[in-house]
């Protein structure tokens, strides 16, 4: 199976969880996380119907998004401020928000670029050590703080799931759904309509976000990695 094949699958099997969960399809974007593959992989699911493309570095965002502007551009990756304002120049979506100083940088250079950047705050739900993200006590504190960046617009949340069990996986989805609910309800309403997103669920656990009310899934194995329907856990589902 290659790319195209592998997308069409994905995309067409997302539409069904969301069935079975109740959801609209439309609901929920596949994010294809291209960050190990070049721009002419990046062209096959383009071909496929792919819109939404996510990168965690700067280089790799830059490149790919200037080969395919018509293409959703999303930063997934750690930020640093010195590539701040590339990011700004690329990225439709910045998923990983956790630093009051980064929003400040983010909101100069957008302001600077004459766009609104559309956010989202990355939270460490889980409490693993090895993950980043903010803890879940730190995140209304920085959501104010964005409050008053003109520049800077709050979409939502976005977390990692512990890897290789799914019941943990679900707790965390679950978790950060009802930070966001929570979170929401303390906002201004014309806030609270556009805090509208939970960027959670990947190659091996997005069935389990979607069902805990995903509204981005970010992607990369299942559609770029020929060796993840041999490997992965979803191997099972798609025999
Ligand atoms: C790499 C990456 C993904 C995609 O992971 P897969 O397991 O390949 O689907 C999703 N989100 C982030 C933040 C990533 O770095």
């Amino acid at each position: 199976m290659g790319i195209e094949e592998r997308y069409a699958n994905v995309a067409a099997e997302v539409a069904a969880v969301c069935r079975e969960a109740g959801r609209d399809p439309r609901e929920v974007t596949v994010v294809a996380v291209s960050k190990t593959v070049g721009p002419a992989q990046v062209g096959s699911a383009v071909a496929a119907g792919a819109r939404d493309f996510g990168e965690n570095r700067p280089d790799g965002l830059v490149e790919k998004a200037a080969a395919y502007p018509q293409a959703n551009w999303h930063f997934i990756g750690n930020i640093q401020s010195r590539r701040i304002p590339d990011i700004v120049g690329s990225a439709a979506l910045v998923h990983s928000l956790v630093e009051e100083r980064h929003a400040r940088k983010i909101d100069e250079a957008a302001a600077a670029a004459g766009k609104v950047q559309d956010v989202l705050l990355e939270v460490n739900v889980s409490g693993e050590q090895s993950k980043g993200g903010l803890a879940p006590g730190d995140v209304a504190a920085l959501l104010d703080a964005c409050g008053g960046l003109a520049h800077v617009r709050v979409r939502g949340l976005m977390t990692m799931a512990p890897q290789g069990d799914l019941d943990a996986a679900r707790a965390t989805f679950e978790g950060l759904a009802r930070l966001h609910a929570e979170l929401r309800a303390d906002l201004d309403p014309s806030r609270a309509a556009l805090f509208d997103g939970l960027s959670m669920g990947m190659s091996e656990d997005w069935r389990e976000a979607v069902h805990a009310g995903a509204t981005i899934v970010r992607i990369g194995r299942a559609v770029f990695d020929d060796a993840f329907e041999a490997s992965g856990p979803g191997a099972g589902n798609l025999a």
